[in-house]
């Protein structure tokens, strides 16, 4: 057991840091608030290899694992700058395809996925189904060589920046007729595919969609591993991933949170000296920092599973560090808020910027009660509650 980085990804660390700082919380918001998105960090991101850290190197990428992305996503985060799309992106839509993508999906996506020109986002979620997955309805049916695709799915991130969009939908085994997931690379600007911006109170570039499909033609080559029974399996290994990042992205927002608390309370003064020297304010910060940095171990350790290739562990590891590190960068930014006093509440401190995204970590990709269902059942052995 190691808790240490190697030289590279210490390396790694303070050159994404150094960059999250030149950009910082203020670009965050400003790109935000004037409704553009975060090119410029995308672009410089992808200049220094940081979206393709995780990706094969044949591929374009840099030959590293989560445990890599996860360092990228929480130091860019810990800059003020929470990036949704390298979830999507890299994180889901890139081990995907280098996971169960077809070689010719590897070579057409992969390398863009590693510099940048190529972006992808993720589509499961639909609004009847929600939570529970076994209702997706969104059906791909057989017409020749290619599917016809339609349904709903909604609040599914960057659509507008991207290329391509990963859909979940259903298709009909020939043995059983039953309905099983199969995924599909759907072009944008797909004929029959619709998207309309769902208005959230979360300030970032990034934004969420409805989608509407109806019949969306993708000829088979769309269909990831070139078959329908490739869906499951390669479904479920962007899902350690994304969870593992999206707990990454929630400690960085926690550290930033907590960085600039302890900075104001260390010179505010209000009763002739900080207030940070008040244990009622200090203590608030301490028991922050201290679930911070469990939910930090929690996701290295996942993170490391995944890494490993012990896929079993890794889900229960992932689980379990989404669900710390969400608790927790939901506690720190709400104390750095109430540390702040008014000043919390202001633009120009930038902390309350970030409480709808923090928030939203318990929510997405999977809520807090989904993850204590899961760890009921298959980590204490109590029977199926839902
Ligand atoms: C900012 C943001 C970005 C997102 N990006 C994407 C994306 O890119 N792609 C995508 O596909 N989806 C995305 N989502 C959707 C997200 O994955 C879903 O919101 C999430 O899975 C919950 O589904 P739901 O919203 O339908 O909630 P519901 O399923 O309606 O649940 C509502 C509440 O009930 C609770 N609940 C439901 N069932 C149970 C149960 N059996 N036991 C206990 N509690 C239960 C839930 O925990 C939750 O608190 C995003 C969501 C947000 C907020």
């Amino acid at each position: 057991m190691d808790f240490d980085l190697t030289p590279e990804q210490e390396l790694l660390r303070d050159s994404v840091a150094a960059l999250g700082r030149r950009f910082g919380h203020e670009y965050f918001v400003a790109r935000a608030k004037a409704g553009e998105h975060s090119d410029e960090l995308w672009a410089e991101a992808a200049k220094h290899g940081y979206l393709g850290v995780s990706l094969p190197e044949q591929y374009g990428g840099g030959g590293g694992g989560i445990t890599e992305l996860a360092i990228v996503v929480e130091e860019l985060a810990a800059a003020g700058c929470p990036l949704l799309l390298l979830v999507v992106s890299p994180a889901i839509a890139g081990t995907i395809l280098a996971k169960h993508g077809t070689e010719d999906q590897r070579q057409h996506f992969l390398p863009g996925i590693s510099d940048g020109t190529v972006k992808i986002c993720f589509a499961i979620t639909e609004p009847d189904a929600g939570s529970n997955f076994h209702r997706l309805t969104t059906v791909a049916t057989r017409d020749g060589d290619d599917y016809l695709i339609s349904g709903r799915k909604v609040y599914i991130s960057g659509v507008d920046e991207c290329d391509h969009i990963l859909v979940v939908a259903r298709t009909a085994d020939s043995r059983d007729g039953k309905l099983k997931p199969a995924l599909f690379l759907v072009p944008t600007d797909a004929p029959g595919l619709e998207y309309r911006k769902i208005e959230m109170e979360i300030v970032s570039p990034e934004n969420q969609f409805q989608l509407f499909l109806d019949d969306v033609r993708v000829p088979a080559g769309g269909l990831i591993g070139g078959s329908a029974d490739a869906g499951l399996p390669a479904l479920f290994s962007g899902l350690n991933p994304e969870r593992i990042t999206v707990a990454a992205m929630g400690a960085g927002t926690a550290r930033y949170a907590l960085e600039k608390a302890s900075k104001y309370v260390a010179t505010r003064n209000v009763w002739g000296r900080p207030i940070g020297a008040h244990q009622g304010v200090a203590h608030q910060l301490a028991h922050a920092y201290a679930q911070m940095e469990l939910a930090r171990l929690a996701i290295a350790k996942a993170a490391a599973r995944y890494d490993a290739g012990r896929d079993v562990e890794a889900g229960v590891a992932a689980n379990l560090a989404k669900y710390a590190s969400a608790e927790a960068s939901t506690l720190a930014v709400d104390t750095a808020i109430q540390v702040h006093g008014g000043n919390g509440m202001t633009t120009e401190y930038g902390v309350a910027t970030l409480l709808g995204g923090a928030r939203a970590g318990r929510i997405a990709p999977v809520s807090r009660e989904m993850i204590l269902n899961f760890i009921a059942q298959h980590v204490l052995g109590q029977e199926k509650s839902y």
